[in-house]
């Protein structure tokens, strides 16, 4: 059948890929992170045309996502195209972005096409979408129903100004488009700014939210409760309101941030991927460590008596071990030594001792040796950390000093990102770009004195342009090692990195090389090609 139809075979590891993340539809909203919709249905046998001027008229990057219905209402089959411009809803240039939906929708209505769906946007093309009898239907229903257009005013059925707007603007849509198509869209996630004190990822990951509502069904606090407010959803619509300044923080909205139960099962069902709780988390330290603001009054007292006697529950230090089976002291207490440790946590400690009690009877009887810290043990610091009281979380209030780590981390990670930024095909190109002549000087066989002749020729080195992509592939192994000490001086300038990774690298960069180049260099050539072209004119130094 995959050879019938034309049709490629992917590695595993992709439909691996595929298959993991299947329920994370709207994960390319984290790019943007918003997105322009454009869906439309047009003919099967038409898709290859529509998708041809696609390709030709929309020059910003389309992501499309497309179903087969085998026998429409025409008879005909049919293919739904869900469309997706990444952009950004913050920039006024997302508003020329916006407009080649309407480019999308022209040529899909020239194809004999129609809107996916009528939403406010399109309510005026009901009658195409859903058909003149269904339409009529729902109109008798709505009317009955709903005589004064309460519910979703301008909806589906009902043009309102919004969908009077998109029919004007369609009418206008070969003006519109230029703009469109030459804004500059960034694609890929930037989380730097961090806006009315909101730590710039969540900011980001606020916008990416798609609004889906996979993860309000499945919220602790959201079942808990019951209001939207308290459901990722709802938190996430919050915080845009919040940074657009329409709304500020109260003690509700700090109470429903601290509310979360941090079972994380928002992270497995989000249709975007995003890290709901660990956002939770980053807000918590951010209002009540930062900003000072009040935290739930009985965190209060736990962190009083944390302070004073290393646990939450406000028992003394001394009672600390009492729990402890007698009779296993010998074997398992504080005065014995073992490789692992029980840690009973001050719940069990103090008041469902139960649980500590059956632990270590259960270890035992399994034959595990352990050891138990008695009243050194403190508390794990967990209830801080949520109650955002991060200060007692940390370990210099168990009177050790930890240095900052956040210098290092900070510059970890740019050594990090910026390695990142090179292993690209871009990165790469831009590395040959900067090496051209060292590279011609270590083509084998005196292919390199070769061509530097043929560029003293004109329109010799164009014949061979073609021959690129055979050759490079060929060549490079063998020139590595000749340009191996100029990639490791340019590395060297670009990205600033502590010694001890400078260090290794003349023995990392090679394998480095070695594993990604045969798999990048098809897509770095075409990159390199004009730049290698011109320096063998001696257009460019070299
Ligand atoms: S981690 Fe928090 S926000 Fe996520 S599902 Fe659990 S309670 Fe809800
Ligand atoms: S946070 Fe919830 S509503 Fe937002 S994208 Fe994820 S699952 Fe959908």
């Amino acid at each position: 059948m995959i050879k019938r139809c034309k049709a490629e075979r992917l590695p595993d590891h992709i439909a691996k890929h595929e298959w993991e993340n299947r329920f994370k539809i709207m994960a390319i909203k984290r790019l943007g992170p918003s997105l322009v919709p454009a869906e439309v249905v047009i003919p099967l046998s038409k898709l290859g045309r529509v998708m041809a001027e696609l390709e030709h008229t929309v020059k910003q990057s389309l992501v499309k996502e497309g179903i087969v219905i085998r026998s429409e209402a025409s008879g005909e089959p049919e293919v739904v195209i869900l469309g997706f411009i990444p952009s950004d809803q913050r920039k006024f240039r997302y508003n020329f972005v916006f407009g080649l939906s309407l480019s999308i929708m022209k040529i899909a209505e020239k194809h004999g096409g129609r809107a996916y769906s009528t939403g406010l946007y399109y309510s005026s093309k009901a009658q195409q979408v859903l058909g003149k009898t269904r339409v009529a239907r729902i109109k008798a229903f709505k009317q009955k129903v709903d005589p004064k257009a309460i519910l979703n005013p301008g909806k589906v059925i009902n043009g309102g100004l919004l969908s009077k707007f998109m029919n004007l603007a369609g009418k206008f849509e070969p003006l519109i488009r230029p703009f469109g198509n030459h804004v500059i869209t960034e694609i890929g996630e930037r989380p730097n700014t961090t806006v009315r004190n909101i730590p710039g990822d969540v900011a980001w990951y606020a916008y990416a939210c798609s609004q889906c509502g996979y993860c309000v069904g499945e919220c602790d606090q959201f079942y808990g409760r019951g209001w939207e407010s308290q459901s990722p959803r709802g938190k996430w619509y919050w915080l845009r309101e919040f940074i657009e300044g329409r709304e500020d923080w109260d003690q509700f909205m700090v109470d429903s941030i601290l509310s979360c139960t941090t079972c994380e099962l928002c992270n497995k069902r989000c249709s975007v991927s995003l890290p709901i709780e660990s956002s939770w988390l980053k807000l918590r330290g951010q209002l009540i460590q930062d900003e000072k603001r009040m935290t739930f009054p009985p965190f209060e007292m736990m962190a009083a008596a944390l302070h004073k006697e290393g646990d939450i529950w406000a028992g003394y230090r001394a009672d600390r071990s009492k729990w402890f089976p007698q009779n296993l002291k010998e074997k398992h207490g504080p005065d014995h030594k073992a490789k692992l440790v029980y840690f009973a946590g001050c719940t069990a400690s103090y008041v469902e001792r139960d649980i500590g009690i059956a632990s270590v009877m259960l270890l035992d009887a399994a034959g595990v040796d352990f050891t138990y810290t008695g009243e050194k043990e403190s508390c794990c610091g967990m209830p801080m950390l949520v109650a955002g009281k991060w200060d007692l979380f940390a370990a210099s209030r168990l009177g050790f000093e930890i240095p900052d780590p956040h210098p290092e981390v900070q510059r970890q990670w740019a050594v990090f990102e910026a390695m990142i930024a090179l292993m690209t095909p871009e990165g790469f190109a831009q590395l040959m770009g900067a090496m051209l002549p060292e590279l011609i000087d270590a083509m084998p066989f005196g292919m390199g004195h070769m061509m530097r002749a043929m560029g003293k020729i004109p329109g010799a080195l164009n014949l061979m342009k073609p021959m690129f992509p055979v050759l490079f592939p060929r060549l490079l192994p063998k020139m590595m090692p000749q340009v191996m000490p100029t990639i490791l001086k340019l590395v060297g300038e670009s990205i600033p990195m502590p010694d001890y990774m400078r260090e290794q690298m003349p023995e990392l960069m090679p394998k480095v090389m070695d594993n990604l180049m045969p798999h990048m260099i098809k897509d770095v050539v075409p990159l390199v090609t004009q730049p290698m072209v011109d320096c063998l004119r001696g257009k460019k130094a070299g």
